[in-house]
Order: C-alpha cells, then sequence, then structure tokens
C-alpha cells in the first residue's frame, strides 16, 4: 500500500534525496578507507568530510566525532565505556540507554517527563565513585526537552560525567554540544534524513572512553570495524542538509500546533501529552481516553496516514510506554496514545490528511474506527 503521508520521523525519516546520492556515491569508491592506496584515501576523504560536517552541526572539533553503527551503540560505547561505578539515568530515556547496564539507577521525572533535578542532586549526593549521568535532549515519544545543561552544572559540582543521548533533537533544533555542558553526545543518522545503521558517539569535552568494539585501531582506537562508507557520506550530506532548514522549525511547529488546536476542538477530552513543556516543533503525542494507540494506528494505516503508536512494541506485544508510566499515567491511557512527528518532507497537505482521516475514523466510518468516549 503507498502510504502517501509519512507522519513517523521520529522512528525514522525518509532518506533525503542528496543523502541518497552521497550514499551512491560512496559505493563507488571501492576502497577500504584504512588503505593506504588511492582508493582507500579517496574513501578516507569522503568519511573525514562527513567527520567535518557532523562536527560543524554538533559545534565540536572533528576529532570529537566516533561513528558508530547508529544511536543505539553511540549511547551503549558512552555507558560502558565512561568510567563509572554508578550509572544514574533519567526514567524516560530510550531503552538503548536504560538497558546498557544492569545497575542504572533511575532519577525520577514530573508529570511533563521532565527530570527531577533535586531527586538529581541528592541521588548524586548520596552515593559515591565515579558517576555517570545520562539525561536525554529531546524525549523520542514526547518530544519534549530536558534541562540537560542545568544538570550537567549540578553533576559537575559533584564531580559527575555527563552522558546526553541527543538523537532525536540533533538535526530537528539547533544544538550547541558544549553548551549542554555534557561530555558525550549520542547522534543518528536516520533521525535526520540518513541512512539507519549509522550514528555518532560525540566527545564534547576530553573523557577517557574504553572502547567497546575492539580488534582494530579505526575511529582513533575507541570503534574497530571498517567504517561504513556510504552510510558515513550520507550521514554528513544528511547533517549539512538538515542543519540549512532549522529556519522552517517555526514552520514545522505551525503544522504540528495546527494538528492539535484542530484535534482539540473536535474532541477536547484529547490529551496532548507534555505540551505543558518545551518540546521539538515536529512531535506530538496525542492520548485519546479509553482507546488503544495500537487500533488507532492500524484504522490510521488504512487510510493512507502513518503514526506509530506511542507504547513501545517489541517481538509484536504491544506495551504501555514506560515513558508515560514515568510521568504517572495510568497503563489505560498510556496505552492510548498515538505519537504524529513531522520533518523535512512534512507538508500541511499531510496535516489536512490526518485531520480528515482522524475525522472519518472518528465517526467509525472506516474499519477499525473506534468512538471517542466524552471525558469522565
Ligand atoms: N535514542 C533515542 C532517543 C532514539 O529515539 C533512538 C531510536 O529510536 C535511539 C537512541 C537509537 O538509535 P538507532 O536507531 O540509531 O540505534
Amino acid at each position: 500500500m503507498n502510504h502517501a503521508v509519512y507522519m513517523d520521523h521520529n522512528a525514522t525519516s525518509p532518506v533525503r534525496a542528496q543523502a541518497a546520492v552521497a550514499a551512491r556515491e560512496a559505493l563507488d569508491l571501492v576502497g577500504n578507507a584504512s588503505s593506504v592506496h588511492r582508493f582507500g584515501c579517496l574513501a578516507r576523504r569522503t568519511v573525514e568530510e562527513a567527520r567535518e560536517q557532523v562536527a560543524a552541526l554538533a559545534g565540536v572539533e572533528p576529532e570529537g566525532v566516533v561513528f558508530t553503527s547508529g544511536g543505539t551503540e553511540a549511547n551503549h560505547l558512552a555507558l560502558k565505556g565512561l568510567r563509572a561505578s554508578r550509572v544514574l539515568a533519567s526514567a524516560v530515556e530510550h531503552p538503548s540507554v536504560l538497558k546498557a547496564r544492569d545497575d542504572i539507577e533511575i532519577i525520577p521525572v514530573d508529570g511533563e517527563g521532565i527530570v527531577d533535578l533535586k531527586a538529581l542532586d541528592s541521588m548524586l549526593a548520596e552515593g559515591n565513585g565515579p558517576t555517570v549521568v545520562a539525561l536525554m535532549l529531546a524525549n523520542n515519544e514526547t518530544g519534549t526537552i530536558e534541562p540537560v545543561a542545568r544538570a550537567a552544572e549540578i553533576a559537575r559540582r559533584h564531580g559527575a560525567l555527563v552522558h546526553c543521548d541527543a538523537v532525536q533533537a540533533l538535526g530537528k533544533v539547533p544544538v550547541d554540544v558544549t553548551a549542554l555542558g555534557a561530555h558525550t553526545v549520542s547522534a543518528s543518522a536516520h533521525k535526520l534524513g540518513g541512512l539507519p545503521g549509522v550514528g555518532a558517539l560525540i566527545l564534547a569535552q576530553p573523557v577517557d572512553l574504553i572502547p567497546q568494539l575492539r580488534g582494530g585501531g579505526q575511529e582513533q582506537g575507541l570503534r574497530a570495524g571498517t567504517e561504513n562508507v556510504p552510510g558515513i557520506a550520507a550521514f554528513g550530506v544528511a547533517v549539512a542538509a538538515a542543519a540549512s532548514e532549522f529556519g522552517h522549525a517555526a514552520g514545522l511547529a505551525k503544522l504540528r500546533d495546527r494538528l492539535e488546536t484542530t484535534v482539540r476542538r473536535a474532541a477536547p477530552e484529547v490529551r496532548i501529552i507534555g505540551a505543558g513543556a518545551e518540546r521539538l516543533p515536529n512531535t506530538s503525542l496525542m492520548v485519546i481516553p479509553g482507546r488503544k494507540g495500537a487500533t488507532q494506528v492500524m484504522a490510521l494505516d488504512l487510510a493512507g496516514v502513518a503514526v506509530s503508536a506511542g507504547s513501545a512494541c517489541s517481538s509484536g506485544t504491544p506495551r504501555p510506554s514506560h515513558v508515560l508510566r514515568a510521568m504517572g499515567y495510568d497503563d489505560d491511557l498510556a496505552e492510548g496514545a498515538i505519537r504524529i512527528s513531522l520533518g523535512w518532507s512534512s507538508r500541511m497537505e499531510d496535516i489536512d490528511r490526518f485531520l480528515d482521516a482522524w475525522a472519518e475514523i472518528r465517526s467509525g466510518d472506516v474499519e477499525g474506527g473506534f468512538e471517542v468516549q466524552p471525558a469522565a
């Protein structure tokens, strides 16, 4: 089925045309980027150009960019590689952070999903030993922005290091990595129009990092393995394209706000999660009380609109989102969430198409439709 309308950029963003061209061109480079012959040198040049592009987006020196196989690996490299006997992570982190170690201590969040800085301060005061604080910049489900710089200031006072998963923020909003105060920052290419399977750990401050993949000297000895030259080339080009679009962020927020305003007007019981906090301009997580997110997603899919359920879905079993649970929502509400996430390819027509489909589904005209219950 042809999905004319794609509104799931937080899951993965369509590959940008320029990025696809860069990947195809890089496929013609025969060389291994570590080889000394001319083919190898050309591949190396492509990798280093991309490193400069990613470094420019983050505002760091190129040496501070370690290419990885994606955001998941970047989070693992930071949380296993930084020498720490304790890792504290916010309750709303991505599973690739929460599962990176078995001994992670959870920092609570408030009803908007924002980390409790007082709790962070006391947790840091209580324990001792080298500690890493993991706090994401923007949440993948709600789009809410975490106070990373303030958390980093608290961490600094306690001598703790900070890792920031900026996978959802980088390329969507300008991020001055240095100003965040984090030591390490994760990025992922496929969230901003590059290819899946490529990412980076950005070293924003000097750190002692234990490589997790060993057996090669690539990436300054911090990540062994032959570089994915086409993926890295596409990452660099996608990053540059994303950076050139920051001026349109207000346009994206306008699309999102029109969607939310129209839905709320039609169904006042709909809850927009995280709307009371600062959010990414592209993300809307809405809950219709009493309705399953998965059912809504299927009905919208039948109507040609691709969004995702707010609940995590692993091995085919939808479970209530740990993010919404941490924010204090009960399982029934948490299961009713759908996430609409816009991006570089989104247009006003997409919003209209969503709203038409949503209204039709709501009135029960479409198979799998749902009725909106009056607010309790
Ligand atoms: N961190 C966040 C906040 C994410 O949303 C994701 C992907 O959904 C990841 C990390 C993992 O990134 P990747 O898919 O590149 O491994």
